[in-house]
């Protein structure tokens, strides 16, 4: 994908599972394209305490080696920013040490009354030690610990229900881990059983790595207790209502995940059919721009008959480069990200499919290299519709500005990105692919499924 979407981390989490802490380190690995910032493991030492390593930088370099030693239960997380900024502080799982027994959080998404909820801790006293709103589940756990007291089912509910947002939480003690999701189930969580253990990760596929055949998602406004008792659920809302991020099928999980029981890859596919449905083309070729472009670029070429041909290639060694922290690093990754396969190109009439446009620069740098490689014409796909509000659940749009088809019509979109055509997916046939309504839409359609609070007036 060419657009500059940011993701917004990933979890990964066992219990009672011999060398806990290296098949997390695992887990995270393959949660790598959910956050490259920082990440870190927490994981019991067997003997009654908790361990953390963190730091910046992706898994392999801060975990090069196996992680030896410890007990059979850890967590982990990988970090992409959205709320807090850089540095080591912010890199999770949080550990929090109290008398009654310590205890570690690793949170993906982002909540969206976390400044309300600091505020009112800050005013009780609470200390936080990152600018991260992650760091909320722990002071609001603390302060429900005050009086003495363990990490337990009802005191995460009330918690929970403090907390309005998006949120695939883990919370490790020294006998239990906790998998819990937001009542409106925005992040993916699923899990699976390992021998009479069982592992957590943001996505299926992370758990095939481990070696683990995910057996369900954890549901919204779930809690699930992970204790040697085996698993216990409940849950701490009766307003649970699923909006899933649609974003997580379009562009941010792997293709070889399942997400609430549709596979990924195959959401995208019938995406490129139904777009080529609603928005047919003549042309020579299918170029499916990678990597989150080519399934729908594959679906696409089956509805249409048009051959698929793999006119762009990825340079696999330099990073997504959305993922770079700064605009001026963004801007020399683009350049460096995709090579057209001049000979497949020149004198043809190309139909391009990608998953979004976000700015608009990087689908008319894109266009302008395919140009200069020679294609006929350019007639760009989009297997979305066009991105027109921010997100506040985790997903590092924060503004309409930022937006190019928040102030300019589709032809002036195509016009600015110098395609001959250019069209979207509709809502429905967005909705229609994932064989779903309940998806969460609101950067296309601005309606929100939930209360946004003090991001209103951000707009
Ligand atoms: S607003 Fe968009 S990116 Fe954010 S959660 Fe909803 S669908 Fe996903």
């Amino acid at each position: 994908m060419t657009s500059q979407l940011h993701e917004e981390c990933g979890v990964f989490g066992v219990f009672g599972v011999e060398g806990a802490a290296d098949l997390v380190r695992i887990g995270l690995t393959f949660l790598q394209h959910r956050g490259q910032e920082g990440c870190g493991i927490a994981y019991t030492d067997g003997k009654g305490e908790l361990v953390l390593r963190k730091d910046q930088g992706l898994v392999s370099r801060v975990f090069p080696e196996a992680v030896r030693g410890g007990g059979r239960s850890a967590i982990g997380h990988v970090r992409y920013g959205t709320t807090g900024g850089g540095g080591v502080d912010n890199v999770q799982p949080f550990l929090f040490c109290r008398r009654s027994g310590s205890f570690a959080t690793a949170h993906n998404g982002n909540l969206v009354n976390a400044d309300e909820l600091m505020q009112a801790l800050s005013t009780q006293g609470a200390l936080f030690h990152s600018s991260s709103d992650s760091e909320i589940f722990g002071a609001l756990l603390g302060s429900g610990l005050k009086g003495g007291g363990t990490i337990s089912v009802p005191l995460l509910s009330r918690v929970l229900n403090r907390i309005d947002g998006a949120f695939s939480l883990l919370v490790l003690t020294d006998n239990a881990l906790y998998a819990c999701r937001d009542k409106t189930g925005f992040r993916p969580l699923s899990i699976g059983q390992l021998g009479g253990g069982y592992v957590v990760g943001s996505e299926s596929c992370s758990l095939e790595a481990a070696g683990v055949h995910s057996i369900r998602d954890v549901r919204p406004g779930e809690i699930v207790r992970i204790s040697a008792d085996g698993t216990e659920s409940s849950f701490y809302s009766a307003a649970a209502q699923c909006a899933m991020c649609a974003m997580e099928y379009i562009y941010f999980a792997r293709p070889d995940s399942d997400i609430e029981g549709r596979n990924v890859h195959a959401f995208r596919k019938e995406s490129g059919k139904i777009l080529y449905r609603e928005n047919p083309c003549e042309a020579d070729l299918v170029v499916g721009v990678p990597d989150s472009g080519l399934s729908a670029a594959i679906g696409y070429s089956e509805a249409s008959g048009i051959p698929l041909e793999m006119a762009l290639v990825k340079n696999a060694y330099v990073a997504r480069t959305f993922i770079q922290p700064t605009q001026e690093m963004r801007l020399n990754g683009v350049r460096m990200k995709l090579s057209p396969v001049r000979s497949l190109i020149e004198g043809k009439r190309l139909v391009v499919i990608d998953d979004s446009i976000v700015r608009g620069t990087t689908s008319r740098q894109l266009v302008r290299m395919l140009r200069e490689a020679g294609a006929a014409q350019i007639h760009m796909r989009i297997s979305s519709p066009p991105l027109r509000n921010p997100c506040y659940y985790g997903v590092d749009i924060s503004s309409r500005k930022e937006l190019i088809s928040a102030s300019l019509t589709v032809e002036e979109v195509g016009r600015y990105i110098g395609a001959d055509t250019l069209s979207f997916l509709s809502e429905a046939g967005l909705m229609e692919a994932g064989g779903r309504s309940d998806l969460c839409m609101a950067c296309f359609s601005g309606r929100y499924p939930t209360d946004i609070y003090s991001h209103e007036d951000n707009n």
